[in-house]
């Protein structure tokens, strides 16, 4: 196995089970680049929106990317993301975005896109990637793989918890469906579906703080890099 140039530290699993809120921490902590790889995927989703174009429209779709320029920047509390030059970080949140990225993120063309921008990204600094496949796939050779999992009910009490806060109403049994199908495509796409990469360490998130979690996965890192 060819050890990357730059230190790699692939974070995959579920929908909501923390994979973002712990990686931009330790990103942050570490001084590594943070990679939000569903951020990339839900961007393609809001252009294909803006396009005009239905989220089963394939080629549609496909014929877009060339098109497609996807930037982030530092923020607080979050990530800015760009589309295009245009700041996208709320649209990307969307329920609509949220409900339909699993459809568009299954389409080979859109993958191998992703996949490309993703692994370039790793050529000047160490990063954090988080995602689905990018223990499996997207950077097969990270020097440490967590797969991040907490249960349903966990997942979707985060997700109410963080609707609330930014004023939107969706109750907790819509939420929990909308996870559990969510990771049911994931899990279930043709091309790199949602799977715990062989060398990945599994680490439960339910019921543990966010500190407790960041700790843990540093700690990790820390007996890697040495
Ligand atoms: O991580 P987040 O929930 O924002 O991801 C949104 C969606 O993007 C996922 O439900 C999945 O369909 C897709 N995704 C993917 N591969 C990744 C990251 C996200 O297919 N590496």
């Amino acid at each position: 196995m060819t050890k990357p140039a730059f230190f790699q530290v692939a974070i995959d699993g579920p929908a909501s089970a923390g994979k973002s809120t712990i990686a931009k921490i330790l990103a942050s902590q570490l001084h590594f680049v943070y990679v939000d790889t569903g951020a990339m995927y839900r961007a393609v989703t809001v252009a294909a929106k803006k396009a005009g174009l239905s989220y089963d429209d394939e080629a549609g779709i496909t014929a877009l990317l060339p098109t497609i320029q996807i930037d982030f920047e530092p923020g607080q509390p979050v990530q800015k993301v760009f589309l295009n030059g245009e700041e996208v970080t709320e649209a990307i949140r969307s329920i609509e975005v949220t409900n339909n990225v699993s459809l568009v993120s299954s389409y080979g063309a859109v993958r191998s896109d992703m996949v490309e921008k993703q692994r370039a990204m790793t050529e000047k600094n160490p990063v954090i990637m988080d995602g689905r496949d990018i223990g499996t796939t997207v950077l097969p050779n990270a020097q440490v793989k967590i797969f991040l999992i907490a249960s349903v009910d966990e997942r979707a009490a985060r997700r109410y918890k963080e609707n609330k806060e930014k004023g939107m109403k969706v109750d907790l049994e819509t939420l929990k469906d909308e996870i559990k199908a969510r990771d049911y495509k994931d899990s279930h796409r043709a091309i790199s579906p949602l799977t715990k990469a062989a060398d990945a360490i599994e680490v439960d998130t339910t019921g543990i703080g966010i500190d407790e979690v960041v700790a843990k996965i540093k700690k990790i890192i820390e007996e890697h890099r040495a």
